[in-house]
């Protein structure tokens, strides 16, 4: 006699991962685990007198997104500032900051988002029908009593320049004045050409916005509670698509792992949730302390449950010595990135890389165009410390040579991509490579050589369909021009990279990923089924319904 499921998911089509039953009609879930696939009889042999069953009336299902690169808890934090999206003038946008002055007590900040629409804010002033930014006499006048802060985008969200705007209140406050001066570079603080006082305008060029920590100390920032609600919502957002698990490969900063921790224990963590750690050290001798004495909980597989664990470092290549360093002396705070920034010379990288190795610790790292600058560098290590089983991840590749590909294939390292980074939201900048692209973010070359892969959203934005149609279509956002058309992914293939392929990262491929007897209960059930829809439809899905541990987590009618 067959043990009964507690759930029955059947009348379905879906896509498993499993190359033993690659499509089924139905699954049995107990404890959380699949224990049976195959058709509707399923229904018979594992029904008991409890047993949910759920009638997917022909709907297409598959694993969960996993999302390797996902900044999830940034989605949350979005919605706790005053939005500006769909105001076309600066009419509007004081119109909103009256309204929010008025429900507030007078000296309470009034933050906003960035102007222009979401998720990029592209060209967000120009759009505006006066095309300028509002004026600091515009904004006292809408809000005599309580400082003002519109800030310009986080630099993943749209492209340079960044406009933030401040009224009075708000310059006083961060002690600014005719006198003031950016200690980064990229950044011009405005003052009026005639009084010489400031106008409240402020214009940043970096891709990494630097103002709030080299200029705006007295800004509101994120407190732990807020970002502890953040974190809720933006779980509920990325289920909402139909990811069920994350992997922050661009490290979390502590204030970040301290909210996940805090979720975690609660009971509260429905996203399964690989951590790495965003380090604070101030250099090499730091990172070799640190690495020693306190580190020790992410070496090897690192520490954790199903549900949230904790391996490896990230450590960055490149990046602005003084920009790290003052965003280091506004930790915890770590604004929108959640990680801390970093900035390393090649030989402080090489070192820090080296340190890792010694000490077990996977490194992640993003290579962007320096896959051929980094590869050596592993290729040494490898001397040394094989790595080989130990999943160190490179993230991130735009520009690879073929040949660099093959030797990370030789480390046995795993390789993750952000196809909208590259291909559409910067893909301006590969349109005229002399091989059509072929080379920029190269799945089909990675595929073809065995490489281990896995996609991700990079939360630009957290539509995991926006991104396989990327991945897909290839197109630059502009233009439309397609990069490298023979690195298209097929949609099957998309699908598998960025559902089951990510476990691995994790460690977690002895029992997520694929949909098969043994295996976690992460589901998604779409609007359609992708395997029949060209790219272009592929964009427009929706997810009906997710589950994960094969509790419901997100359900809309069907
Ligand atoms: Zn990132």
């Amino acid at each position: 006699m067959t043990e009964p499921a507690e759930l029955i998911l059947h009348n379905g089509d879906i896509l498993t991962f499993d190359p033993t039953r690659p499509r089924v009609q139905a699954l049995a879930v107990r404890g959380g685990r699949i224990v049976a696939t195959g058709g509707d009889d399923l229904v018979a042999a594992f029904s008991g007198p409890a047993t949910r069953r759920i009638d997917l009336q022909g709907r297409f299902a598959m694993p969960g997104f996993n999302d390797t690169h996902a900044h999830m808890e940034r989605e949350g934090l979005k919605q706790q500032r005053l939005s500006l999206a769909g105001a076309g003038s600066v009419a509007e946008i004081l119109r909103r900051i009256a309204t929010a002055t008025a429900a507030a007590s007078p000296g309470d900040w009034i933050v906003t988002m960035p102007v222009g629409e979401p998720p990029y804010y592209f060209d967000g002033v120009t759009k505006l029908a006066e095309g300028r930014m509002p004026t600091r006499e515009e904004l006292d006048r809408a809000a005599p009593e309580n400082p003002v802060y519109i800030p310009g985008h986080f630099g993943n969200w749209g492209v340079p320049p960044g406009h933030t705007a401040l009224n009075s209140r708000a310059i006083a406050l961060n002690g600014l004045s005719r006198h003031s001066c950016p200690r980064c570079r990229g950044i011009d603080f405005i003052c009026d050409e005639v009084t010489g006082e400031p106008t409240g305008a402020i214009v940043e060029r970096n891709g990494r916005p630097a103002v709030e920590f080299d200029m705006l100390r007295a800004v509101p920032r994120f407190g732990f509670e807020e970002r502890l609600e953040g974190l809720r919502r933006s779980i509920e957002l990325y289920h909402a698509c139909g990811t069920t698990s994350v992997y922050e490969g661009h490290g979390s900063a502590p204030e970040t792992i301290s909210v996940y921790r805090a979720l975690w224990e609660r009971g509260e963590l429905t996203m399964r949730t690989g951590l790495c750690v965003s380090p604070s050290w101030s250099g090499v001798g730091e990172a070799q302390r640190a690495m020693r004495d306190w580190l020790a909980y992410a070496r090897g597989k690192g520490l954790g449950d199903p549900w949230l664990s904790i391996s490896g470092v990230h450590v960055a290549y490149g990046g602005d010595k003084l920009v790290a360093e003052l965003a280091r002396a506004d930790l915890p705070n770590t604004g929108w990135s959640g990680f801390v920034e970093q900035a390393y010379t090649p030989e402080e990288f090489r070192e820090v890389c080296f340190l890792a190795a010694e000490h077990d610790l996977r490194l992640n790292t993003i290579v962007g165009d320096h896959l051929h600058e980094i590869v050596p560098v592993l290729q040494a290590i490898n001397e040394r410390h094989p790595l080989a089983g130990k999943r160190w991840v490179i993230q991130h590749i735009a520009r690879a040579r073929l040949e660099d590909l093959k030797a990370l294939k030789a480390l046995g390292v795993m390789v993750t991509t952000i196809p909208t980074y590259f291909l559409w939201k910067g893909g301006h900048a590969y349109l005229n490579e002399p091989d059509g692209g072929d080379l920029v973010v190269p799945h089909r070359h990675m595929l073809d050589l065995g490489l281990p892969l896995a996609i991700a959203t990079d939360n630009i934005p957290y539509d995991p369909f926006f991104t396989l149609w990327v991945a897909m279509a290839r197109q630059e956002r502009v233009t439309g021009r397609q990069i490298g058309p023979g690195q298209a992914l097929d949609v099957e293939t998309a699908l598998r990279l960025f559902t089951a392929a990510g476990a691995a990262l994790t460690f977690d491929e002895g029992w997520k990923g694929p949909l098969m007897p043994g295996f976690a209960a992460d589901i998604a059930v779409l609007s359609r089924n992708p395997l029949s829809l060209d790219a272009g439809e592929v964009r427009g899905l929706e997810c009906l319904m997710t589950l994960v541990d094969g509790r419901i987590v997100h359900a809309q009618p069907f």
